[in-house]
């Protein structure tokens, strides 16, 4: 049986309103752990839009998607909240009671919490990978040794000495391609065209080991999958001039993209209204004692999905988690300009 962890505060969702909330709920002395299905904190600003400016963050006239996530991650540092990325909760069961709520939650991979507080901050939901239009493609998900379909790589050690086909053109199909060659038995990168999304210095990368003779560069499209069982053998491909083509692999890894779904969230007893997770106003907190929703995940009149927004609710739901988790102390407003107690968590005083 795993360990379980311990925390105030679970926070689902690493995006900005996620960061934001171990700020607010860290200058109220409650520390925070946070959960993320992506390898990376930053939600959508860092994984749809890293390099786009930002132009309505108070007191930023222009900011980018990647520097507000950094500047963030800089901002909460003093409260030290622990990440568990690459994962996904997957349930939420109530252990305690309305007035002293306690929740059990568990990841996919495996790693459980006990909870006084959970703050879902999920944003448009799960970023879930696009799955590649080829008939029967399920049959050859859901292993775990490394052959067949996967649609992310948790451990590169799963891959060693595969026959592995990676296709798509952007960041994360040439990426995986320059980290998995090394180990692998062969790789093939396949795209529709010989023109990538993915940045120039890994393009050029992969080019110069396809010169050498280190892997392969196909161009077409898979149409089919070929095996004995649930055992993939073999890709069936099209060229650009209709002509069918065979690519010999144990592992197919497609990198279509993202897309936004809610995902477990709409199995866990919350009130739901048009896949959006109504609060009040007052604490943002959801049907359920205990549990609130900060950010674009939640709902209410009038709600804006800006990332300015998702600060503010982040600051009032702090204070009610504030009741829950010290119920005997009183909770004075300070500000961090004058408060030198504020200052001390800060580090800066
Ligand atoms: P998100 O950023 O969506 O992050 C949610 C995180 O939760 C994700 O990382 C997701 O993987 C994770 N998650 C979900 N479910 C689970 C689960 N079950 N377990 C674990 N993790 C989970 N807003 C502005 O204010 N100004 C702008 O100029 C602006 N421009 C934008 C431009 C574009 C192109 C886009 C797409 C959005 C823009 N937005 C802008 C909107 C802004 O990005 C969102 O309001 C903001 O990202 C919401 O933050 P969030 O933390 O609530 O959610």
């Amino acid at each position: 049986a795993s360990e379980i962890i311990e925390t105030d505060a679970l926070i689902i969702g690493a995006g900005p309103c996620g960061l934001f909330t171990v700020f607010e709920l860290g200058l109220l002395d409650i520390k925070a752990h946070l959960v993320d299905i992506l390898p990376k904190v930053g939600g959508q600003c860092a994984e749809l839009y890293p390099e786009k400016p930002i132009y309505d963050i108070p007191g930023f006239p222009l900011v980018t998607g990647q520097q507000l996530v950094d500047n963030l991650m800089e901002q909460i540092r003093p409260f030290g909240p622990t990440f568990h990325l690459n994962q996904m909760i997957e349930a939420v069961e109530v252990l305690g009671t309305p007035e002293a709520p306690r929740f059990r939650l568990r990841t996919d991979a495996g790693t459980v919490f006990d909870a006084r507080t959970v703050l879902i901050a999920a944003g448009g939901g799960s970023f879930l990978p696009k799955k590649p239009p080829i008939p029967g493609i399920e049959a050859y998900e859901n292993r775990s040794d490394g052959s067949g379909v996967y649609y992310a790589v948790r451990k590169m050690e799963m891959f060693r000495d595969r026959e592995i086909l990676i296709v798509g053109g952007g960041d994360s199909a040439l990426d995986w391609t320059l980290n998995l060659q090394p180990l692998a038995k062969r790789v093939t990168l396949m795209h529709r065209r010989d023109d990538f999304r993915a940045a120039p210095h890994s393009v050029e990368q992969m080019r110069s080991l396809v010169a050498s003779g280190a892997m392969d560069l196909k161009i077409g499209q898979i149409t089919g999958l070929r095996g004995e069982g649930a055992n993939l053998e073999a890709a069936i491909c099209r060229d650009n001039a209709n002509a069918s083509f065979e690519v010999s692999c144990d592992t197919l890894l497609p990198f279509f993209g993202l897309t936004m779904k809610l995902g477990p969230i709409a199995d866990w007893g919350l009130n739901l209204h048009e896949n959006l997770i109504p609060v009040d106003t007052e604490k943002f907190e959801t049907n359920v004692p205990g549990i609130f929703a900060v950010g674009d995940i939640n709902s209410y009149p009038g709600k804006l999905k800006l990332i300015l927004s998702g600060f503010h609710e982040a600051a009032l739901a702090a204070q009610k988690v504030h009741r829950y988790v010290y119920p005997e102390k009183r909770l004075t407003f300070q500000y961090t300009t004058s408060s030198s107690s504020l200052q001390k968590k800060l580090g800066v005083a």
